[in-house]
């Protein structure tokens, strides 16, 4: 037998524990919760292993949690015959924390203690619910034999910086962990005994009480012999039993009533299956009939993001059941990616029980499973936003950006997708809108729906290029979540109405009379400046496509456009930050010729046109265009010293 071996936390883990230790969260209970979640996860994974893999099928007949009790030496067991866990990933799962989100949850930590938040929403959200035994515990051993292996490992440590790991035997597969208790601690009003059957039959029933198995106990009875009539027979003497109790009635809460589930359970259960700490923002429960495709859903919305909403590999999807059994969590074909924070259950009557990950994807039965819920959810996401305006905007603050992914995702839903999104725009400082509203608000010869993409709001709203809308009272949609870049793309249509960015393409505003009066008005006008223009063309030949003067701006004198259909510079940039490699597109300048700076120019211009200072005032304006949307100069130091001297000649 190899020695024990010492192991270091990892920074996040330890700050992690030292939280956990020092908690002073009053409902410390619920580290039984999170540990028998986790029991019936393992159970849950060797169940699946067990549809391929015939070795382990007789591993299943008995799947079950046991709680036992040592009142004298304080312990508190919780073994469960499940899955189990080899010497690595116990390492893996149990040493380290929230394996890829670490960064994060650093900088959580660091905001939650500037904040003086809790540090139990806090841990909810990375899934850590085996170190809330540290809560209760001053010492945690867990002994772990994975199932198809024959060694076992016992892990061990009291939460302080490390943890040991030795060679052990475990008779068959699963996990067992014993929380060896804290003492008593009179000054605590909220203290329970986790020693006594009481105590852990009221924690089970409150927050286990659906786990689907069973969770048992060994518990002591009087009893004594009784009559038919239900009476003690004479002289039968009171007799101390210890028999088995299952202390949960594994009701399935996804099939019964709504009206017979109380919002504690339904909250509850959520907990359960998301491994999150906060309760649902909505459920919503429906049965889908039908002969051939029958099934029940239980959703969840969440109220908060879990950290891995954005990352590649976090846990999306459902759980799936067939008849009540357990097939798999996370089962991500039942709902669209752009829904992945939806958690829940489905329960097929008629999909096979040895369905696999690899034929759902072409499975027509849980094609039609996925419509239904996603029917379903937009639906309730719709009624939401009906009813309670407000809830519905601070869940889409959350979650908006990863509905509006839909949008491109599936491009055929935009309309009902729509009906939830909300966009910001020009019409208000802070409020939202939906599509529709927009709509109602268009001027009467509007025929578009205008949008302005950018980093953020106080960039495009002093954007030029919402100079002539603004002149008009034409409202544009604000957008700057990065997947907006990518929707516009894709949707550029709503009822019938175009969407089109206000910085990209010809400026069609107004009536068509009005529209034809402006375009002859430049026309002229470029003719008259055309060598102006061919100038200032020259100059910036590498930077732009074309010069061009415009109705566009009221205010200022140039701004850059690009082509229908091109790159804004704004998805250029987030393109080059996420590191791809985008060639550079060049933009038409547009002028205002209404603009004294450029009637004096091509004042200057007439009088001498070979004077200097027109190249000079030429890049100036494309340095001006470019930093008025936010961009970045090609040389911030040439464009400094030219306005540098030209302030002092100014002067
Ligand atoms: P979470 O359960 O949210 O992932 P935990 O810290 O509670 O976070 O558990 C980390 C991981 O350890 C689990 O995802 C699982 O892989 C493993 N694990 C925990 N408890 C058990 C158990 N009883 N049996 C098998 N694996 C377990």
């Amino acid at each position: 037998m190899t020695s024990s071996t010492t192991h270091e936390f990892k920074t996040e883990a330890r700050q992690l524990l030292d939280l956990m230790i020092h908690s002073v969260y009053s409902h410390k209970e619920i580290f039984l919760r999170e540990l028998i979640s986790n029991a019936s996860d393992a159970l849950d994974k060797l169940r699946f292993a067990s549809l391929t893999n015939e070795n382990l099928r007789k591993l299943t007949d008995d799947l079950h949690i046991r709680l036992s009790t040592d009142d004298k030496n304080r312990t508190l067991t919780i073994a469960d015959n499940g899955i189990g866990m080899s010497r690595d990933e116990i390492i893996n799962y149990i040493g380290t924390i929230a394996k890829s989100g670490t960064a994060e949850f650093s900088d959580m930590l660091k905001k939650a203690a500037e904040k003086k938040e809790s540090a139990p929403e806090l841990i909810g959200q990375f899934g850590v619910g085996f170190y809330s035994s540290f809560m209760v515990a001053d010492k945690v051993e867990l002994i772990s034999r994975k199932a198809g292996e024959t060694e076992a490992w016992l892990w061990s440590s009291n939460g302080e910086g490390s943890y040991t790991i030795a060679e052990s035997s475990r008779e068959n597969c699963g996990t067992t962990i014993t929380l060896h208790l804290k003492p008593e601690d009179k000054d605590d009003e909220d203290f329970q005994d986790f020693t006594q059957e009481w105590v852990l039959r009221q924690v089970v029933k409150k927050y286990s009480d659906f786990v689907g198995y069973p969770i048992k106990m060994q518990v002591e009875r009087t009893s004594i012999e009784r009559d038919e009539n239900g009476k003690p027979k004479e002289g039968a003497q009171e007799q101390t039993v210890i028999e088995d109790e299952t202390l949960n009635s594994m009701k399935a809460i996804w099939l019964r009533p709504e009206k017979e589930v109380t919002e504690e359970e339904y909250r509850e259960f959520y907990k359960h299956i998301s491994h999150d700490w906060n309760s649902p923002l909505k459920w919503l429960s429906f049965k889908a009939e039908g002969t051939s495709n029958e099934f029940n859903a239980l959703l969840f919305i969440p109220e908060k993001p879990g950290f891995d909403l954005f990352m590649p590999n976090s846990k999306r999807g459902i759980n799936l059941y067939v008849k009540r059994v357990f097939i798999m969590n996370d089962c991500e074909d039942l709902i669209p990616d752009y829904l992945r924070f939806v958690k829940g259950v489905v329960d097929s009557e008629n999909l096979s029980l040895n369905i696999s990950r690899e034929i759902l994807q072409h499975d027509r039965q849980i094609q039609t499973i996925r419509k239904t819920v996603t029917r379903k959810v937009l639906d309730a996401l719709k009624k939401m936003l009906a009813d309670d305006r407000e809830k519905y905007i601070a869940f889409w603050k959350q979650f908006g950006a990863v509905i509006k992914e839909g949008l491109f995702k599936e491009p055929g839903n935009s309309e009902k997708l729509f009906d939830c999104c909300l966009f910001q725009s020009t019409a208000s400082s802070s409020d939202y809108y939906t599509m529709a509203e927009y709509l109602e608000r268009m001027k009467p010869e509007q025929d578009k729906i205008f949008y302005l993409t950018g980093e953020s709001r106080e960039v495009i709203e002093n954007s030029p290029h919402l100079e002539a809308f603004r002149d008009k009272g034409y409202e544009v949609l604000l957008l700057t979540d990065p997947v907006d870049e990518v929707w516009v793309q894709y949707c550029n249509e709503y009822k019938a109405k175009k969407i089109k960015s206000a910085a990209r393409g010809a400026l069609e505003l107004g009536s068509e009379e009005e529209r034809k009066k402006t375009t002859e008005t430049l026309k002229q006008k470029e003719e008259e400046w055309k060598s102006l223009l061919e100038l200032i063309q020259k100059k910036l030949d590498k930077h732009i496509k074309a010069v061009k003067l415009s109705g566009r701006m009221s205010t200022s004198a140039a701004c850059l456009v690009s082509e229908e259909g091109e790159m804004t510079p704004h998805l250029e940039a987030l393109l080059r930050a996420s590191g791809k490699d985008v060639p550079q597109v060049k933009r038409t300048l547009e002028l205002n010729p209404g603009h004294p700076l450029l009637s004096k120019m091509h004042e200057l211009f007439a009088r001498d046109n070979k004077n200097p200072r027109l190249e000079e005032y030429a890049e100036l304006l494309f340095g001006q265009a470019l930093l008025a949307e936010g961009g970045q100069l090609p040389d911030p130091a040439g464009f400094n010293r030219k306005v540098a001297e030209l302030m002092a000649g100014a002067l």
